[in-house]
């Protein structure tokens, strides 16, 4: 018999899944007819449904009685089934051909090819929402190479689905669980030396897929409405970290945060950020946030008055990634923005290639006249913090001087500065 929807065959999955044992063995193939859309224009209704019973049918005798199969509409089936000495794409290979075959239809023959996206049960990958998700995801990347073809999921195209999976489940069912934690990288003059500011980067380090870069989770939190919570748990724990910091140094560090555009944009950011300021006892002009050019673009508007309300609370404002996009130089000389971070693009081989030493210039000569400071992102060879020594005020951010690391370091290079065997620089 065929169940119908999503929901049955979740339960189905779950079951199977906290059984245990043998489910290694067991399979969920997701199939797709194609083309029942132009069948249907061009023969009717009648006609689509014909194949789909064909199709149902087909499935329901190839699964043993203890099989499953469901039918998710438009189109879709479902089947979980033990694969027994069959390789999992194999076997969705052969339910492809068997629902794929023409079928007489009155006078006319039927045809609508499949495709299939296969995933292997194991309690380990999640639940079995999750499984279905990745068979899914499995799908459409055979869909997307044509009629026929089957596609088993991998753990290198999924791990997108994991993490994703992954995320939503870290803070919904056991908050924070200590995987999520805050780096801080050194920002100072071209030849090292002392160090009075650093800039925050969020780190995850998850059980199930290890260390992952903010540049793909970050796009996740996002997505899922996350970056709500973990963004305020960023904010508070690095106002707390700099109010430490003060205190224990006596030093005048300043701690610079990544802002998403989406956390920008929610309705309370800036009440939150005051809230948060109060609550660490750490004071705004401790704190520089970035925003990267092309977020500020994009709604400028809005974009301009949060940071006119930001800049009132006494928090400096910088554009992350400068170089990067296309900024109007009409637009940042309306921004209440204090700072300039050139994209590590502008920086990497300087100073060869004079079109981009030109473009470095006319960018500090900008943030001169618009009374900006200016720092140079991923400094990584002595030749361009050199070449970068012969602007006055120019700060630098880099593997030169120390990749960003864990609070305690840091400290330490508050109080002994960080060393860089910067060559004199060159005259030009
Ligand atoms: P970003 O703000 O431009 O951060 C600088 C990135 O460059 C960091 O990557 C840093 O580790 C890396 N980097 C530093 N020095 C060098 C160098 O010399 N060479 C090279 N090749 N790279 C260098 P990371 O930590 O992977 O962060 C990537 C991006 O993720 C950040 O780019 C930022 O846009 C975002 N991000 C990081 N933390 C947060 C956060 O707390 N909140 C938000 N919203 N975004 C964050
Ligand atoms: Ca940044
Ligand atoms: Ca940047």
């Amino acid at each position: 018999m065929t169940h119908s929807g999503r929901e049955a065959l979740v339960a189905r999955l779950d079951a199977a899944l906290s059984a245990g044992q043998g489910a290694q063995a067991d399979v969920l193939v997701v199939l797709r007819l194609r083309k029942l859309a132009a069948i249907g224009e061009l023969m009717g209704e009648p006609a689509v449904n014909h194949i789909l019973a064909y199709a149902a049918e087909q499935l329901s005798d190839f699964a043993e009685r203890e099989n499953f199969v469901a039918n998710l509409g438009a189109g879709t089936f479902a089947v979980v089934c033990g694969r027994g000495s069959d390789e999992p794409d194999d076997l969705a290979q052969r339910m492809v051909a068997m629902i794929s075959r023409r079928i007489a239809y009155g006078e006319a023959m039927l045809y609508a090819p499949a495709n299939a996206g296969v995933c292997c049960l194991d309690p380990g990958l999640g639940d079995g929402r999750v499984h279905v998700e990745r068979a899914m995801g499995a799908l459409q990347q055979a869909m997307s190479k044509g009629p026929g073809f089957v596609e088993l999921v991998s753990e290198a195209r999924d791990a997108r689905a994991v993490a994703e999976w992954e995320m939503r489940s870290l803070l919904e069912e056991a908050g924070l669980r200590g995987e999520l934690s805050l780096e801080y990288q050194t920002i100072q003059g071209p030849w090292g030396g002392e160090v009075r500011k650093v800039e925050t980067l969020l780190r995850w380090n998850s059980p199930v897929i290890g260390r992952v870069g903010p540049d793909r989770f970050v796009p996740l939190l996002e997505e899922s409405g996350l970056i709500g919570p973990v963004g305020e748990w960023i904010l508070r724990e690095a106002f707390r970290q700099t109010s430490e910091w003060r205190i224990q140094t006596g030093l005048p560090i300043r701690v610079a945060l990544n802002i998403s555009p989406v956390q920008m944009a929610t309705a309370d950011f800036v009440a939150t950020v005051r809230r948060t300021l109060a609550e660490t006892a750490c004071d705004a002009s401790w704190i520089e946030l970035e925003i990267t050019e092309g977020a500020l673009i994009r709604d400028f508007p809005r974009m301009r008055k949060r940071l006119e309300a930001l800049a009132t609370l006494g928090v400096t404002l910088a554009i992350d990634d400068f170089g990067a996009g296309h900024s109007s130089l009409g637009q940042l000389a309306r921004l209440p923005v204090h700072h300039l971070k050139m994209d590590r693009s502008l920086i990497s081989g300087l100073p060869d290639g004079t079109k981009r030493a030109g473009v470095v210039k006319a960018v500090v000569a900008l943030a001169e006249a618009l009374e900006l400071a200016v720092t140079a992102e991923g400094v990584e060879r002595p030749e361009e913090a050199a070449w970068l020594g012969r602007f006055i005020g120019m700060q630098c951010q880099g593997y030169l001087y120390a990749p960003p690391l864990p609070p305690a370091q840091v400290r330490r290079l508050f109080l002994t500065g960080v060393e860089a065997q910067v060559p004199a620089p060159r005259a030009n």
